[in-house]
């Protein structure tokens, strides 16, 4: 059975928001073992979202939307809905009292433009939506079904877990087919020069397989896929391939490598922490964005002006003056001193020139000097990173993780 999601929303289609809604509910049904086929996009219009209806119907078996259900002039979502499915909006006893309860505490709220919510299309079955006022609406034509979500997203994913995905299992028990995914990351190695090692094993791959390269801040991700009840098939290339690329391989998961990074020191009892540069603080941010960090991560030192670097993290002012913010004696100091304050066994520093300004002859932008500070020495290298500053800057905490990762296999 296929599936198609349509998200809608006039701010998608200016880039004012991006479509993360789409994503999230994809993995989720390939987690559950329902194939998505096509992912749209359309404008809080009607003849466009009737065609896109019209189209996702011709070729899958259950369309999910998102977006456009609030009570407000521009969300339409609701009323085309009822047209394209014949019906008329009727007053839901159910949704109402969801709301009023909803806003118990919230008089102002409950308006006439709120009421309008509980205004349900009559031959839909209303799934709740715990989270917020827009009611979750579920419509069977034949055997199609149609969902149609709020565009909040966590009302979306709250109302996918919690209603959607367990009414579509009830309804269509049979909808489910055998879908895996593996996923490693390889480094140090060029995309080019990895298909030509793999060249030979992939030519040679069953048809139920399919291998995609998805690189990624100077690292690549190889992802094998299985649309077939063949996982023997899977097991048997998963291990060839691991096997081929072991020299560059990272992980063997899709996991974020600062929780690979963070298992290795948990597993160890032992912690880090990071003087950050040009990262500005982006490498603490994805430190700690994973619950229980707090067992192995400190913090940072965001020491973007040298006055920091002097001041907090102890690097000797004519240090700076003689090699430069951007230099390999200036981040081992940094390193060192972040080491020092924080009393971990473990730190990272960076300090580059992240552009577009800025750059020199000798350093140009994208230059970036890292170090790693262990129980056992500091070590540091310097990496050039491209142009753009976002790019540099992604590309600089990937490298910052991967040295620390490489280091503690090596050292640890
Ligand atoms: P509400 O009842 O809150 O108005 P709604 O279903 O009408 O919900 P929208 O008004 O379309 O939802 O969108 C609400 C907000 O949700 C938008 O401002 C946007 O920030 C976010 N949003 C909508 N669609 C998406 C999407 N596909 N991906 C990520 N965020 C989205
Ligand atoms: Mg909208």
């Amino acid at each position: 059975m296929n599936c198609e999601i349509i998200t809608i929303g006039d701010e998608l289609l200016i880039g004012q928001v991006v479509d993360t809604n789409s994503a999230w509910m994809a993995q989720r049904l390939n987690e559950r073992g329902i194939v998505l086929k096509q992912i749209t996009s359309v404008h809080d219009d009607a003849e466009h979202i009737t065609a896109a209806l019209d189209e996702a119907f011709n070729r899958a078996d259950i369309v999910l939307t998102t977006g456009g259900l609030g009570p407000t002039k521009d969300d339409i979502t609701k009323k085309v809905l009822c047209d394209y499915f014949h019906t008329r909006l009727v007053p839901s006893k159910q949704v109402e009292e969801h709301v009023r309860k909803l806003y118990k505490n919230r008089p102002d709220v409950l308006n006439r433009l709120t009421a309008t919510q509980w205004l349900v299309p009559e031959n839909c079955t209303v799934l709740t939506n715990r989270v917020g006022s827009a009611p979750i609406m579920a419509f069977t034509l034949n055997a199609k079904r149609l969902i149609s979500l709020p565009g909040v997203p966590h009302e979306m994913q709250v109302g996918m877990q919690e209603q959607v995905l367990p009414w579509l299992t009830e309804q269509l028990p049979d909808m489910a087919q055998t879908i895996a995914h593996r996923t490693l990351l390889v480094s140090g190695i060029a995309e080019s020069s990895l298909a030509i090692i793999l060249e030979k094993w992939e030519n040679a791959l069953p048809d139920c397989l399919h291998l995609a390269y998805l690189p990624k801040d100077g690292t690549i991700r190889l992802r094998l896929s299985l649309y077939e009840d063949a996982i023997d098939v899977l097991d048997e290339q998963w291990n060839q391939l691991k096997e081929l690329v072991q020299d560059y391989l990272v992980v063997d998961e899709d996991k974020p490598l600062e929780l690979v990074l963070g298992q290795m020191l948990l597993a160890k009892g032992q912690t880090i922490s990071t003087a950050e540069s040009c990262t500005g603080g982006r490498l603490a941010a994805l430190l700690n964005a994973h619950s229980g960090s707090s067992a192995w991560y400190w913090g940072s030192v965001v020491a973007y002006d040298n006055s920091v670097k002097q001041n907090v993290l102890g690097v000797p002012a004519d240090v700076l003056e003689t090699h430069g913010a951007v230099s390999e004696e200036t981040v081992r100091y940094m390193v060192e001193g972040v080491r020092n304050l924080a009393h971990t066994d473990y730190a990272i520093a960076t300090s580059g020139i992240a552009g577009p300004t800025g750059g020199t002859p000798d350093k140009p932008v994208g230059t970036v000097w890292m170090a790693w500070a262990t129980p056992d020495g500091t070590y540091a290298e310097c990496f050039h990173l491209g142009s753009g500053r976002e790019q540099i800057t992604t590309r600089a905490c990937t490298k910052a993780l991967l040295g620390m990762i490489q280091i503690l296999r090596k050292f640890g």
